[in-house]
């Protein structure tokens, strides 16, 4: 009698949680992933991603993008939580990413960038774009809502101007805009980014303590769901390895200008754009080997370090 009625409690058990499951599944919107407890991601697109987190005192969203993907994002939240919405967080300057910041004001969100992105984007306002409400100096920021703590950590001019990473230190979850993207070969012609000052940022991005992280553009199978750790340090590796077949190649007497339409790196050939992008990405490497670091700009006294 004593076993039946274990097996009648497992039974209703696995039936309730399954039906908790589904429940919580099917009341997800489709381009809305929960990456860990009150931590979702949101696409409007499959390109780019942003996260959020619920806290008991309101909402904190990171990556507003532009104003529909902040629309549908804003939606979004609110089949989730009523909750109000407090904090809108950009991670660095570039239009692509930083628009759409009015939509948040609009709905009652603070709107805060780091103090070089924030100069940036007062002196080169793009169509879709509005000043932030606050900026912040130094190297890092805490900003605690509720029982959930963001840190923002500014890691140097490794790519646009004031790139903040993300870290929810509780539950190693980070949110990083453009220094990682999983399975994928470099951003086109690696625009604005300082490969010296990207590779020193990704080793302190692999030493941070965080064990998942949204990606702002993402190819792995199921990219909602965010990615590993791994990705930043295959995104290193992938910076590394082009340098080194570079100079391998030089060492053998190969004239570098030849090297972007015939180096080939297989390893990576299953990446995204490899095809497309990496002879660019060769292009952009072997400049910076021969021109030295750039951009690059003197501390303007931003920074606290
Ligand atoms: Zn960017």
């Amino acid at each position: 009698m004593k076993i039946v009625s274990k097996q009648v409690i497992l039974i209703l058990t696995v039936t309730i949680i399954t039906a908790f499951n589904t429940v919580t599944s099917q009341t997800l919107p489709d381009n809305v992933a929960k990456i860990d407890e009150n931590v979702y991601s949101y696409s409007l697109d499959g390109e780019y991603f942003s996260m959020f987190i619920v806290t008991t005192d309101g909402v904190i969203a990171i990556e507003s993008i532009n104003s529909m993907h902040a629309k549908g994002m804003i939606a979004a939240i609110r089949q989730i939580t009523e909750k109000p919405i407090k904090y809108l967080l950009h991670s660095h300057n570039h239009w692509d990413h930083a628009s759409g910041g009015q939509v948040f004001k609009d709905a009652g969100g603070k709107t805060i960038a780091h103090v070089e992105a924030f100069e940036w984007m007062k002196a080169n306002k793009g169509r879709d774009m509005a000043v932030p409400d606050e900026s912040w100096g130094g190297n890092r920021k805490d900003i605690t809502l509720g029982e959930t703590t963001v840190e923002l950590h500014y890691l140097g001019m490794n790519h646009g101007l004031g790139m903040t990473v993300f870290l929810i230190p509780e539950q190693k979850i980070a949110y990083i805009a453009d220094l990682v993207t999983p399975h994928r070969v470099l951003f086109n012609i690696v625009p604005d980014f300082n490969i010296k000052e990207w590779e020193k940022s990704l080793e302190t991005i692999i030493n941070m303590d965080f064990e998942k992280a949204v990606y702002s553009h993402n190819h792995n199978t199921n990219p909602l769901n965010g990615g590993l750790k791994q990705d930043a340090i295959d995104n290193l590796q992938l910076i590394r390895d082009i340098r080194a077949g570079l100079y391998a190649e030089m060492k053998k007497g190969t004239n570098p200008m030849t090297l972007p339409s015939t180096m080939k790196l297989p390893k990576y050939k299953d990446w995204a754009m490899y095809d497309e992008w990496l002879p660019m990405n060769i292009w952009r490497i072997l400049l910076d080997e021969f021109m030295g670091p750039f951009p690059w700009r003197p501390n303007h006294g931003y920074q606290d370090k």
